[in-house]
This record gives structure tokens, sequence and C-alpha cells, in this order.
């Protein structure tokens, strides 16, 4: 018996070693690690120290340095290979209104009722651009958006000094992720369950007009069920913590709290966000747009610094790091976001 029990041990061990000697099979790479491991620094540095250049002159929404920057998200897309979302191309055309200059307390108009009212005075006039392309889900009636506005408040020549609005962080750092996001989309190497919009903002300074004029058009609104911002994730806002950043969320969505937890461990990311779950989140940036019609919103954002809204507002002062690492989580978000459930 004891002879025995002493073979069966022997047998264990030798299986035991045998184990010990196959060589560990690679862990099978997920579509989501594949798009993450596309995401990096040299595409985030490309994308900023273009848009945030001088010659831009700070991308006022409907002057020549916001149209600009327009036609090179639009060449962008065009190189990945993404559709328009509308059949006519990448451009969501509209003209927003504003009274004569000297009338005080006024603001840009979008809604058409508002717009026919300002048109029988005089009225200040600009035609802006909303660049937009998707990604066709497997099933089309479900629809999530990710995006991030593109222009910024232009230039001053009354300033003395510096007199352009470069605008890195607000907000070429959310551009990029926006579209670094699109081509991890196409790196999964796997169609989304959702449709995806990928979407670019125009005239967010002036009064979230493009993705108010969106969401007032958009005959598929209804099936959005979720939508990502960006609005400045490129600074910091104490030296002291680089890793830091907001994320904001649709409070009745824990799961959001919980994805963004498990994917900084995941892959590794050298991130310390403040978690904020907010029950309306309405402020802020574009987010407000879709929290209005009760759609869930996830939004990132590296917090006020000196430079927020200041000509000082420059690539070189960006944390690109963090940039990517908040690039990466944003990613598997709106991964999750196109195809879980939640
Ligand atoms: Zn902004």
């Amino acid at each position: 018996m004891k002879k025995y029990l002493f073979l069966v041990a022997m047998m264990l061990i030798g299986a035991a070693n045998m184990n010990a000697a196959t060589p560990k099979k690679q862990a099978k790479v997920t579509p989501e690690a594949k798009g993450v491991a596309s995401i990096n620094r040299a595409t985030a540095e490309a994308h900023v120290n273009f848009l945030a250049c001088d010659e831009l002159e700070g991308r006022e929404a409907g002057w020549k340095g916001g149209r600009i920057a327009g036609n090179y998200i639009i060449s962008c897309l065009k190189q990945m290979g993404l559709q328009p979302l509308f059949e006519d191309g990448y451009v969501q055309p509209f003209e927003v209104c504003h009274a004569e200059r000297q009338k005080k307390g006024q603001r840009w108009e979008v809604h058409p009722d508002s717009i026919a009212k300002l048109k029988q005075g005089v009225h200040q006039s600009l035609d802006l651009r909303n660049i937009l392309c998707k990604i066709e889900g497997k099933n089309p009636n479900e629809i999530v958006i990710i995006g991030a506005h593109y222009d910024h408040l232009g230039y001053d020549p009354m300033l003395k000094g510096d007199q352009i609005y470069n605008g890195a962080d607000d907000n070429a750092s959310g551009v990029q992720a926006v579209l670094q996001v699109a081509r991890a989309f196409l790196a999964t190497g796997e169609q989304p369950e959702r449709t995806t919009i990928f979407a670019f903002w125009d005239g967010e300074e002036k009064g979230l007009l493009g993705s108010r004029y969106f969401a007032q058009v958009y005959p598929e609104i209804n099936k959005v069920k979720g939508y990502l911002n960006y609005d400045m994730i490129g600074r910091n806002n104490n030296e002291a913590n680089p890793k830091h950043f907001v994320y904001f969320y649709t409070e009745a969505y824990p799961m959001f709290g919980d994805w963004l937890k498990n994917d900084i461990v995941t892959y590794g990311l050298e991130l310390d966000p403040n978690y904020r779950p907010w029950d309306k989140p309405v402020g802020g940036s574009d987010n407000g747009t879709f929290a209005k019609l009760g759609i869930p919103i996830i939004w990132y954002h590296t917090d006020a610094h000196p430079d927020y809204h200041m000509p000082g507002d420059h690539g070189e002062r960006c944390n690109w790091e963090k940039m990517v690492d908040i690039t990466k989580a944003s990613f598997t978000a709106f991964w999750k976001l196109a195809n879980e459930k939640y």
C-alpha cells in the first residue's frame, strides 16, 4: 500500500515537472488590447502640434484657421478609410447667428426659430462645420458617439505680446484622442456591436453650437445609447500630482467607474483619476448637450490651469504621457460602450 502511494506521488511530481518544462502559452491578445497597443505619444504630438500651431491662428469657429483645422481632420479620417456619417461627406455644415455686436447680453444662436428672429434685424452670421464619420455596427439600431470640439478662441490683434490662443490643451488634446480612438477601433480587427460615430464639434467655445446643432437635426438621435466627451486632457493642474484627471460620468451607470478602475490595472496606466459620478452632467462642455437628452455620458478632463483660455495654452506645456494614457483608458471605455451591456 505504501509503495503504491509512493508511486502515485512520484507520478504527480513528474506531471508537475513536465508542466514546468512546457513553455507557457502566450495569453491570447484580445481585440481591446490590440486597440490599446495602437495608441502612442508620437501620434498625439503630431496632431496636437499641428492643430495648435500659430499658423492656425487659434482655430476660431467660422474663421480661416478653424476651417484649416477641419480640413486636416477630414484628411486624417480619409487616410484611415473611415466612412462619412452622411452620404454627402464628412462635413455637416450649419449657420449660426448673433445680434449686431453692440447689443449686450446676446449669444450665438443655432436654433432655427432664434435664427429667424435675428434675421429680421441687423445681425452677424457664421458658417460652421461639424465633422463626422462612423463605423457601422452589427446592430445599427444602437449608436454610441465619441466627440471633442476642435474650435478655439482665435486671436486678438489688440493683445500686447502673444496674440494667438493656440488651444493645445483646449481642445487639440481631445481631437487627437478621438482620432487615435478611431484608429484603435480599426486596429481591433473586429466590427463593433453598436454603430460608432466619431465627432469633431465646431463652435463649442461660442456656446456648444456644433453638438447642439447635431442633436437638433440628427434623425437617429433616439438610438444613441452613450456619449463620450473630451475637453482638455493635456495638462497638470498640480505639478505635485501629474497623474491627476477628473473622470465625470452619469451616476446611474456605476459600471463606468468600474471599467476605469479595472482598465488602469489591466493596462498598467499611470493615472490617478478623481471619480466624479454626477446625477445630471449637463455643464462644462458638449457632454451637456447629450446629458440633457437623458443619454449617459463619460467626460475626461485634466482640470483648470493658469493657461486655460489664455495665449499660453501651448503644446510644449502638455503632459504627453498622461494624454496618451487617458486616450488609452478612454478607448477601452468606448470599446465597452460600443460592445457591452449597460
Ligand atoms: Zn474646450
